[in-house]
Order: structure tokens, then sequence, then C-alpha cells
């Protein structure tokens, strides 16, 4: 194992994820909901927090840094775009840049949409990414500060990922996402097997995530405006990938 994860609930319906380097035992929080659980998860691991690698500036994703910051003296990495929104910070990063933790390499990709300088981290030996609320399982984040065209291209980046990439997000919403996906894709089997795996999930109490990007692409609807199929499915057919996707968005939006 390159990486050791452990995911958690946090707030409402928020993740928390560490990531750690068992070669140095350096350990990364991906975005901080609220400080309590993730010092819970720090206990229960037994993990060294030396970092947290912030997605965007949204209080729901950095209320906790202040006090992890004064507890463990970790770095805080954010988005070059957005950190004068986050604080406190000590390292910005773009797309292309690389962040380590310990001996794991990460890359910076620019994924805005959500917000405007939303990024995402993917860890390329792990075989991880971190997404925020840019990329949902079945679903994608609201396009808060972007444009739909923005939020599709970032969203095609993170489908042009390895197949075998272990996609984490910022929230559970994967069984409401699947719901409004049935809407768009009533025929899609892929999408209707998900269906009956997160039902039992659900049932058991599990996390519907980490997803990999290989199963994701063929079920989530949001990567898939550019198949011909979703198009006409939607009564738009030859229409623009990116206005597809606008479609979809803004039916969820009212869903
Ligand atoms: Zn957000």
């Amino acid at each position: 194992m390159l990486a050791h994860t452990y995911l958690f609930p946090c707030l409402k319906d928020n993740y928390g994820v560490l990531v750690q380097d068992p070669e140095t035992g350096a350990t990364a929080a991906i975005d901080a909901p609220e400080a309590g659980p993730v010092e819970a998860a720090l206990a229960k691991t037994g993990w060294r927090l030396t970092d947290i690698l912030v997605t965007h500036h949204h209080n729901d994703h950095t209320a906790g840094i202040g006090a992890l910051k004064v507890q463990h003296q970790c770095r805080v990495v954010a988005p070059r775009n957005e950190a004068q929104r986050i604080s406190p910070v000590d390292e910005k990063v773009g797309e292309g840049d690389v962040v380590h933790v310990g001996s794991l390499l990460g890359r910076v990709i620019e994924t805005p949409g959500h917000t405007s300088g939303h990024i995402s981290y993917f860890f390329p030996a792990a075989k991880l990414a971190f997404v925020g609320d840019t990329l949902f399982s079945i679903g994608c984040g609201r396009v808060i500060e972007g444009t739909p065209g923005m939020m599709w291209r970032s969203l095609v980046k993170l489908r042009d990922l390895p197949n075998d990439t272990e996609i984490y997000c910022g929230h559970e919403y994967t069984a409401a996402n699947i719901r409004f996906a049935r809407t768009i894709e009533p025929d899609n089997l892929v999408l209707a097997a998900r269906e009956v795996q997160v039902k039992q999930q659900i049932a058991q109490g599990e996390p519907t995530i980490p997803v990999t990007i290989g199963d994701e692409k063929l079920a989530n609807p949001f990567l898939r405006a550019d198949q011909p199929e979703v198009a006409a499915g939607i009564g738009i057919p030859g229409k623009a990938a990116a206005q597809v996707f606008a479609e979809i968005r803004a039916r969820k939006n009212k869903f």
C-alpha cells in the first residue's frame, strides 16, 4: 500500500479524509470541515497531522483549519486563486504544482466552477484523487462562482485521470444524486447497478465513496454530457457538451 487513507463523517453530510505516508508517517487532512472529527480521526489512527490540503474556501471545508494549525503546527496548502478567502495559509498552489505529504507526491489540478479557484489533488503513484466539491459520486458540485462551461472542462480533467484512480469527494450525496441521474439516463444499466450497490452500502451504514473514475464515468450523467445518447435522451440531440452539461445541471438545481 503506497498510501493509507481514513475517511470519516463531519458536520451534516461532509466527509473528512486523512491520507498517510507509511514511509515517513506524514499525514494530510484533505480540507478541515471542523476540528473535532479530524482530531478524533487522528486519535483513532494514531497518525500525526503534518499538512492540510484545502480544495476551496467554503466554510464547511475550512472551519477547522485554525484550531488544527494551533494544535499541530501543520502546513496549510490552499488554492492560489482564493487563498485570500482562507486563513491561515502557508503555501499557495495552482495548476501542475507538486505537493508532498512526506514521500507521497501529489499534483494540483485546477478545477474551477463550484468556486472560482477550486483545486483538486491527484496522487498518481497512490492512485488517489481528492476532488472536494467539484465531482461527487453520480453528481457534481453546484456551479456557484463559475460558468457551466468552466465546470464541464474541470470535470473532463478529472474524467481523464486513469480509470483505477480512487476518487474522494467532500459530501455524501450519492443516493440523492442517483435518484436524479435515473431521470436523465433511465436505461443506463451501470447506473442501475450502482443504485443497488449504494442502497446496500447505506443500509449497512457504509460510505458510498471512494469510487474509481473508471466506474464513475460510466454512470455519472455529469461526466457523460458529451455522449450522444445523453443529449438525445434529454431532448437536445447534437448540442455541444457544455450546453448539455448546463441543461443537466439546471435540471438538478430544480430537482
Ligand atoms: Zn463547497
